[in-house]
């Protein structure tokens, strides 16, 4: 692995909350190997953007995780997805919610940053968009999903996907695409396409969060983790403990990624485990789902 000059700094989630008895081998080797793609790509020049929406593209078409092919239906038996990235240096976002039958909402999302003066496009008006847009359709759904979560009696059960990046401009990034909580009603739409709730990206820090939505919507969790760090002065991972400790005050859970300027990076979570990849200042990945 070569050694770069500017510290680029990568970390990726693959939702919140596993089961206990269950094996997640196949979503840490798939999650290992977006790590080292995305670390190798941004030490060669590559920008956190451009890494950020690789990854949660790859992870919205594996089927893996509760984003993309693998999202569960609402209780209409639809597959309404939510999508939302964010540019640290120009503070440019894009996002799409309660999107139906296209593949990869984060590409969605990215359309909406780049080709419209728009920051969220919503429902039947963004499925238009994505149309006029040629972005690749959903064929044979519902057969095309396979949704990916176990049942879970939670009464807000969840996944999601996301990834942060720095990169060797200084550069920050954040993406976050999900299908939503399970069970979830027609219409709802959560945290994940809510710029400065699920994903926020500026020149101090990039964040990712994933798990109740609803939670992370009332504390403003991702915008939360850099006014601490803006305001209050504190570390990176200081501010996730803070903006997490406030989601789980209210009575929610889950997890949030982040990284910074400096190339800090941070993972943490209060839900039964989270999936997650970190790339760490010496390159080397770490894995983990518990
Ligand atoms: N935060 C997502 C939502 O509420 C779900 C998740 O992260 O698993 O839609």
């Amino acid at each position: 692995m070569p050694a770069s000059s500017s510290p680029v700094a990568f970390v990726l989630h693959g939702g919140a909350g596993v089961l206990a008895d269950r094996s997640y081998d196949a979503e840490l080797t798939h999650m290992t190997q977006l790590a080292e793609a995305a670390r190798d790509a941004l030490q060669a020049g590559g920008s956190a953007l451009d890494a950020v929406c690789a990854a949660v593209k790859a992870m919205e078409t594996s089927g893996l995780y509760v984003a993309g092919k693998g999202a569960s239906p609402n209780q209409a038996g639809r597959y309404e997805l939510d999508a939302s990235l964010m540019d640290g240096a120009s503070r440019q976002a894009g996002a799409v919610a309660a999107l139906e039958g296209f593949v990869s909402p984060i590409e969605a999302a990215r359309a909406v940053m780049e080709r419209t003066p728009h920051v969220l496009l919503a429902g039947s008006g963004a499925a238009r968009f994505c149309t006029d847009q040629g972005l690749e359709p959903v064929i044979d759904a519902p057969g095309y999903y396979t949704p990916a979560a176990a049942p879970d009696s939670r009464a807000i059960a969840t996944g999601t996907v996301g990834a942060v990046a720095l990169d060797q401009q200084g550069h920050l990034a954040a993406a976050t695409s999900t299908g939503g909580t399970l069970k979830k009603v027609w219409g709802r739409v959560g945290d994940t396409p809510i710029i400065g709730s699920g994903t926020w990206a500026d020149e101090r820090c990039a964040v990712s969060c994933t798990g109740q939505g609803e939670y992370f919507m009332r504390a403003n969790a991702a915008a939360d983790v850099s006014a601490r760090v803006r305001y209050a002065g504190e570390a990176l991972e200081a501010a996730v403990d803070g903006a997490l400790g406030d989601v789980a005050q209210l009575g929610g859970e889950g997890g949030i990624i982040a990284v910074d300027a400096t190339g800090a990076v941070c993972a943490r979570f209060n839900s039964p485990g989270m999936k997650r990849a970190i790339v760490h200042a010496d390159g080397r990945v770490e894995a983990g789902v518990r």
